[in-house]
């Protein structure tokens, strides 16, 4: 992949069901970053029975937002790793302009830049389907009908303005996530050479 030296500090936004999850596997491995998900330590920690796991878990089952606080702090530290020195994807964070804030000063104290924040856009109805499939396969407990459109509605009213926040800094790239995962990955791939 050439180019995309230049653009490893990436944040991926996008509702849920969108394909985040998915698109960041094959993207940080081929820039060979570090996947950041906060949404992958929330259920880690959940599973851990940790003091921020017990927090968490009521808060995720219903489809809403763990607070700023926690999640702010388990970002810096993960980000703080050796490992996300020369870049990272940033997977779920930042979900409300506190936690964008928060992570501007966050890569301020550490010296860095963001290159992109990479939005994968669909079609909200589109995505419950996709979200009901996958509560099949994976049985996570947020992911039944009524929690799914929680989750859409919370995205609209604390994510979706965060597409202005980084658009207004010409850091925004906007990619059409419909389709199948090859076809999304390749116009990710495109957009970020270009
Ligand atoms: P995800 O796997 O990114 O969809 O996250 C699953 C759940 O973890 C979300 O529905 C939230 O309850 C919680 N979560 C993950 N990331 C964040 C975040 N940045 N801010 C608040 N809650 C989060």
């Amino acid at each position: 992949m050439s180019g995309v030296s230049m653009k490893s500090r990436i944040l991926l936004l996008g509702p849920p069901g969108a394909g985040k999850g998915t698109q960041a596997a094959t993207l940080t491995e081929a820039l060979d970053i570090p996947h950041i998900s906060t949404g992958d330590m929330l259920r880690a920690a959940v599973k851990a029975g940790t003091p921020v796991g017990r927090k968490a878990k009521a808060v995720m089952d219903s489809g809403e937002l763990v607070s700023d606080e926690i999640v702010i702090g388990i970002a810096e530290e993960r980000l703080s790793e050796d490992d996300a020195r020369e870049g990272f994807l940033l997977d779920g964070f930042p979900r409300t302009l506190a936690q964008a804030d928060a992570l501007d000063a966050m890569l301020g104290r550490l010296d860095v830049e963001l290159d992109c924040c990479l939005a994968i856009t669909v079609d909200n109805e589109a995505v419950v389907g996709r979200l009901l499939k996958r509560a099949e396969i994976e049985g996570r407990a947020d992911d039944n009908e009524e929690t799914i459109r929680e989750r859409m509605r919370v995205y609209d009213a604390e994510t979706a303005p965060l597409l202005e926040f980084y658009g207004n800094r010409d850091r925004l790239v906007e990619v059409d996530g419909l389709g199948t995962i090859n076809e999304v990955g390749e116009r990710i791939r495109k957009s970020l050479n270009g």
